[in-house]
């Protein structure tokens, strides 16, 4: 049975604002879908090859980082986007795709491996106006999920990750999708959450400075009524656990407000399509980031997909960590085990920003997704605020009586987190 979540006992992330896992490169504000939680606006504009060797200085100038996440918009709309590969491979970089996938095309992997892609993230979910998917259940969505998947491991040692945004009507729906990524462990090596979020006008005020602004102008404003906009980390585990009890997180980075907060939150199984054997625990997970910080300077993003496979030769660290004891015992005695790999999958939750009631802004504490804006380092999930209103924006709290805290907090009434 697992136990309840408790920030001081699972291990807190060593990554901060200069040394970090990952950079944000946003080489193309053009998507080719749209999506109800997107939070950047689809304006047909691509940064010249110029402008993007200059946002990588930028990384490179304050930040110390593994890998360079190339978000967007949709990356794959930008016409030199094999170019941008290699321009961040040939700069020592891990390139990691972060797209939608409705462009990519057996052919155009091919040709982005060989220019060094060494990982793609796909968000795909049933919030999308997607041609031939929409309307599509979460559930529904993994027949596109493997189609995808598949793709990617035809063409080889190319990580493999999937995200998906919580809605208040999809939470149900995620144990499936968990349940999907174990039968496909050997092509899935992680799975990401990552919890709606949208201004509150009902509940704040907001100014740029001392102006007060209207947040109409922002794609994040206005979610359709009802909607919860509070759903946690911690939401995402309980029903997680509803179908896999001993479900077993084992770091995290806590909030910029609220220390016992998880807004990144990490599990990891080691399985087959068939079982899983066990969670990693805290010191595992601590042991790969500083041993791989001790060997290289860098914090380890994205383990290549022959290492994942390698699940038993981890479980040789067993003296070090509760989880991959107990892991260890369950996978050394069942021989179904000698002639199969055991996979290590991660499924990370991410709790984007939280509003206290009296207007504090809870973020991520050491975001991995910091992107440039005007020669400095910015939250990508922001950058709209910044790109609208030059600052990222203040939120003030309403006169009005705040909802009690723990309220569940819907579109249409006061803050809450
Ligand atoms: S602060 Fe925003 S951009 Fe950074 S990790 Fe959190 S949600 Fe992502």
């Amino acid at each position: 049975m697992s136990e309840p979540l408790d920030h001081r006992k699972l291990y807190r992330l060593p990554w901060s604002l200069s040394d970090n896992t990952i950079a944000w490169l946003e080489p193309t504000s053009k998507c080719n879908i749209y999506c109800e939680g997107c939070y950047r606006a689809n304006v047909n504009q691509h940064k010249s090859m110029e402008e993007i060797s200059a946002d990588l200085d930028v990384f490179a100038k304050y930040r110390t980082f593994d890998g360079v996440s190339i978000a967007g918009g949709d990356p794959l709309t930008h016409p030199k986007i094999v170019d941008i590969v290699k321009m961040i491979q040939d700069r020592g970089w891990k390139p990691i795709l972060n797209t939608n996938g409705h462009a990519l095309k057996p052919e155009l992997l091919r040709e982005l491996k060989r220019a060094g892609l060494m990982g793609i993230t796909l968000h795909v979910d049933s919030k999308q106006m997607r041609p031939g998917w929409k309307g599509k259940t979460e559930l529904e969505l993994n027949e596109l999920r493997l189609q995808l998947a598949k793709m990617i491991g035809d063409a080889g040692d190319i990580s493999c990750a999937f995200n998906s945004t919580v809605y208040s009507d999809t939470l149900d729906q995620i144990p499936g999708m968990v349940d999907w990524a174990q039968e496909h462990i050997d092509l899935v090596h992680v799975m990401v959450f990552i919890c709606f979020r949208a201004a509150v006008e009902s509940a704040y005020e907001y100014y740029a400075g001392a102006r007060k602004i209207d947040m109409q102008q922002l794609v994040y404003s206005d979610p359709p009524a009802g909607t919860r906009l509070d759903i946690t980390a911690r939401d995402v585990v309980a029903k997680i656990r509803e179908r896999h009890p001993d479900f077993e997180p084992c770091a995290y980075l806590n909030g910029t407000e609220k220390p016992d907060s998880f807004k990144w939150l990490l599990t990891g199984r080691f399985g087959t399509k068939k079982k899983i054997y066990g969670y990693m625990g805290p010191k595992f997970i601590e042991l790969a980031q500083t041993s791989h910080h001790l060997r290289t300077g860098r914090y380890l993003a994205y383990a290549e997909p022959k290492t994942l496979r390698r699940g038993k030769w981890m479980l040789w660290l067993w003296p070090f960590d509760k989880g991959l004891r107990r892991t260890f015992l369950r996978a050394f005695f069942d021989p179904r085990l000698a002639f199969r790999p055991l996979h290590l999958q991660s499924i990370m939750i991410i709790q984007p920003i939280d509003v206290t009631p009296d207007g504090r802004q809870n973020m991520c504490d050491g975001c991995p997704d910091m992107t440039v804006w005007d020669g400095r380092l910015a939250w990508s999930c922001r950058l709209e605020e910044c790109m609208k209103f030059g600052q990222f924006v203040r939120t003030v709290p309403k006169a009005c009586v705040p909802a009690p805290e723990g309220e569940p907090v819907k579109a249409g009434t006061n803050g809450g987190a």
